[in-house]
C-alpha cells in the first residue's frame, strides 16, 4: 500500500457510501448474495452494467476506434498451456503467500508489512511463492495432460495472434492490437470492493514498435494514457505517473510506470504501462517454432519489435470513476448525494420524466423517449414527485432530465433539468435532439 490518502474518517466514509449507493441503486451486487455470497466476486447490475460498457466503450474509441495504427482482437480465454509456459506465467506469476500462526488467516505477505491485519500477530510463517491462475481441465478427462488455465491477463492473446494480425492487416510497426475482456487470478486476498476480485475485465494494448523507438512510445503513452483518465473527469490531484524503481520491475520489463489515482486508503495502481521488450515475442517464437518478427520489404529489414504494454483494469477503473465523481451538496436547503459523471460515463444520459402519471402526459413523453433513445441510453420513470425523481436522477449520475409538463401538449417544448448546477431550461421538442447531440459531442 503506498502514499498517503484522505483524512481516515472522510475516507472511509465516501468508500462506505459508494459500496452502499451501488447496491441500493444496482450498480454492482455482491455475486450469490442469497447464499450467503461468494466473496470475491461481484454481479454487475442494470446500472453498473450500463457504466461498465460506457467505460470500456471510451477505452476503445481513444484506443481502437479513433486511431489508424490500432485494430482489435477478442481471443479464447480457455486456451493452450503452452501459452503461460512460454510466457513464465506458469513459472512466475506467483504472490508470496504467509500464513498466520495464531489465527490461520492467509495474506499477501508483500501488501501486510510484519503483523496479521486480522488478529495483529507477528507470528507468521515464511512467505511461499502461491501461483494466481485458475486451473482447470479442457475435455471429459482430468488429467496432467488435459489443464488448462484461465487467462490471467488478456496481453499473451495479442502475442500469440501477432503474425495473424501482421498478414490480414499489413499493418507495420508502430502498430498496436487492443483487447478488451474478462480476466481471472486466483487473488489471495481480494479486498476493497471491485478494486482487487478474482474475476476482472482488462483493457490492455500490446503497442510493437521499432526497438530503437521504444523509449519514445513508451513516453508517448504514459502521456496518452494520463490524458484519458483526466478527459473522463478524474480530477488533476486524484491522479498521478508513479515510476517503478529497477528492483520492482517485472521479469519481462525494462521500464514500467503505474497510472495511480487517490483511493481512499491511499494512491494505488489503476494500469500500467510497460515497455515490455521483445520478451513475450522471442518467448512464444522459442517454444513454438514460429518466426515472430517483421520483415520490412521495402528495406529487406528483419527485426522482433518491442512492445509497449497500456495495461488497464476496466472494473477497478470505473470504480475510480465512481468514487472521483461522488458528492453530497444542497438544493433548495435538501442535502442530496450527486454523481458528478462524465455524461459519456453515465449510467443513462436523460432521464425522460412526465410530471404526472396523467395518462394525458404519457404519450407525449414517450414521443420524446423515441426521439432520445437512438441517441444515448434513457430511464423513463413516471412514479414519485418530480422533485424525489430528480433526486433518484442525480443519485446515479444521469446529467439531463426531461420533464414533460401540461404546458407541454399546448407549446410542444420540454424543460431539460442539469444535474449538476441543477438549472432548468426550457428546450421545443423539435430541438430536441440537435441540442442533445452537442450536449453529449455526438
Ligand atoms: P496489482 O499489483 O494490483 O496486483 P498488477 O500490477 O499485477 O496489479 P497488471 O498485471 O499490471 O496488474 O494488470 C493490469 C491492470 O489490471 C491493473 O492495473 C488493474 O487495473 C487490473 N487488475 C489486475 N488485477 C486485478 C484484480 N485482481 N482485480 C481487478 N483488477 C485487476
Amino acid at each position: 500500500m503506498t502514499g498517503q490518502g484522505a483524512p481516515p474518517q472522510e475516507a472511509g466514509d465516501l468508500m462506505e457510501k459508494v459500496v452502499n449507493l451501488c447496491k441500493r441503486r444496482g450498480f454492482i451486487f455482491p455475486s450469490a448474495e442469497i447464499y450467503g455470497g461468494f466473496r470475491s466476486t461481484y454481479d454487475y447490475g442494470p446500472l453498473g452494467v450500463n457504466m461498465l460498457r460506457n467505460v470500456k466503450d471510451a477505452w476503445w474509441r481513444s484506443m481502437v476506434q479513433r486511431r489508424d495504427d490500432v485494430v482489435g482482437l477478442d481471443a479464447a480465454i480457455l486456451s493452450s498451456p503452452r501459452i503461460w509456459e512460454a510466457s513464465g506465467h506458469l513459472a512466475n506469476f506467483t504472490d508470496p503467500l504467509v500464513d498466520c500462526r495464531n489465527c490461520h488467516e492467509r495474506w499477501r505477505a508483500d501488501k501486510i508489512g510484519d503483523s496479521c491485519p486480522n488478529c495483529g500477530s507477528t507470528d507468521l510463517t515464511e512467505p511461499r511463492a502461491f501461483n494466481l491462475m485458475f486451473k482447470t481441465f479442457a475435455g471429459p478427462v482430468e488429467s496432467d495432460a488435459t489443464v488448462a488455465y484461465l487467462r490471467p491477463e488478456t496481453a499473451q492473446g495479442m502475442f500469440v495472434n501477432f503474425l495473424n494480425v501482421l498478414q490480414t492487416t499489413r499493418k507495420r510497426p508502430p502498430f498496436g492490437i487492443a483487447q478488451v475482456g474478462k480476466s481471472f487470478r486466483n487473488e489471495i486476498t481480494p479486498q476493497n470492493f471491485v478494486f482487487r476480485t478474482r474475476e476482472f475485465e482488462q483493457m490492455e494494448l500490446e503497442y510493437f514498435v521499432p526497438p530503437a523507438e521504444a523509449d519514445t512510445w513508451f513516453g508517448y503513452w504514459l502521456e496518452t494514457r494520463m490524458a484519458w483518465y483526466l478527459d473522463l473527469g478524474i480530477p488533476t490531484d486524484k491522479l498521478r505517473l508513479r515510476h517503478h524503481d529497477p528492483d520492482e520491475l517485472s521479469h519481462y520489463s525494462t521500464a514500467t510506470a503505474d497510472v495511480e489515482f487517490l483511493f481512499p486508503w491511499g494512491w494505488d495502481e489503476l494500469e500500467g504501462i510497460a515497455n515490455r521488450t521483445d520478451f513475450d515475442l522471442l518467448a512464444h517464437a522459442a517454444l513454438s517454432g514460429e518466426k515472430l518478427e517483421f520483415f520490412d520489404q521495402g528495406s529487406g529489414e528483419r527485426y522482433v519489435p518491442y512492445v509497449i504494454e497500456p495495461a488497464a483494469g476496466a472494473t477497478r477503473t470505473m470504480m475510480a470513476f465512481l468514487l472521483a465523481a461522488y458528492d453530497e451538496d444542497e438544493v433548495g436547503g435538501e442535502r442530496r448525494s450527486v454523481l458528478r459523471l462524465d455524461p459519456r460515463l453515465a449510467p443513462y444520459q436523460a432521464a425522460v420524466l412526465p410530471l404526472s402519471k396523467n395518462d394525458t402526459l404519457v404519450p407525449l413523453s414517450r414521443e420524446v423517449l423515441g426521439m432520445l433513445q437512438p441517441l444515448c441510453t434513457c430511464d423513463f420513470d413516471v412514479t414519485q414527485s418530480i422533485g424525489r425523481r430528480y433526486r433518484r436522477q442525480d443519485e446515479i449520475g444521469t446529467p439531463w432530465c426531461v420533464t414533460v409538463d401540461f404546458e407541454s401538449l399546448e407549446d410542444r417544448a420540454v424543460t431539460v433539468r442539469d444535474r449538476d448546477s441543477t438549472t432548468q431550461v426550457r428546450i421545443p421538442i423539435g430541438g430536441l435532439a440537435a441540442e442533445m447531440k452537442a450536449r453529449l459531442g455526438a
